[in-house]
């Protein structure tokens, strides 16, 4: 792990990563594939939604969205508390992958850079990497921060949180 396995931290401060971006070659997304990206163009391009931490079940052959999220979720700034640990304490976290990206039917949110880029959209406007701002994406509103969401501890039956957002 490096520096930036840091980043979702709780003492992490998300605009420290548009702060310095010199060495970053200006608007990489667009002349790279995502297989081409080193790990730090991969992580700046996750907008820090945090949507991709909602609880969600397969019905039908698709994938529904509800308003609970993961108990490790601060919804407050969207970001991972147990980042570095993810994958050991919640077994079902999934990685952000090229494979992940490309599952079928598709789990990420349409507003994900990920998948948007992979689809051939460019990145939105409120996006960080646009606006060098960090919270940008909670301005824009297209984050979890302040949103009715609630924390899966407790749920029982996850039907009865089916949301249909349009950003989802
Ligand atoms: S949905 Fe995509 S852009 Fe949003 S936090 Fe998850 S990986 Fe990052
Ligand atoms: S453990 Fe995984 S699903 Fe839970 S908040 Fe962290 S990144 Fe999101």
């Amino acid at each position: 792990m490096n520096s930036q396995d840091n980043y979702f931290d709780s003492e992490f401060n998300p605009q420290s990563r548009y702060d310095n971006l010199e060495h970053i070659e200006p608007e990489f997304w667009k002349k790279k594939k995502l297989e081409e990206m080193n790990k730090e163009e991969w992580e700046l391009l996750c907008d820090g939604c945090g949507k991709c931490c909602l609880n969600k079940i397969e019905i039908k052959g698709k994938i529904k969205f509800t308003n609970t999220h993961c108990r490790f979720l601060n919804c407050n700034n969207c970001l991972c508390r147990i980042y570095e640990h993810r994958f050991e304490v919640v077994p079902d976290c999934r990685d952000i992958t090229i494979e992940a990206i490309r599952e079928k039917p598709r789990w990420l949110p349409k507003t994900c850079a990920y998948w948007l880029l992979d689809n051939g959209y460019d990145l939105p406007d409120w996006h960080p990497l646009i606006t060098k701002r960090a919270d940008s994406v909670h301005q824009a509103k297209m984050s979890l921060k302040n949103r009715n969401t609630i924390s899966e501890s407790g749920i029982k039956n996850y039907e009865n949180h089916l949301i249909d957002w349009q950003d989802l």
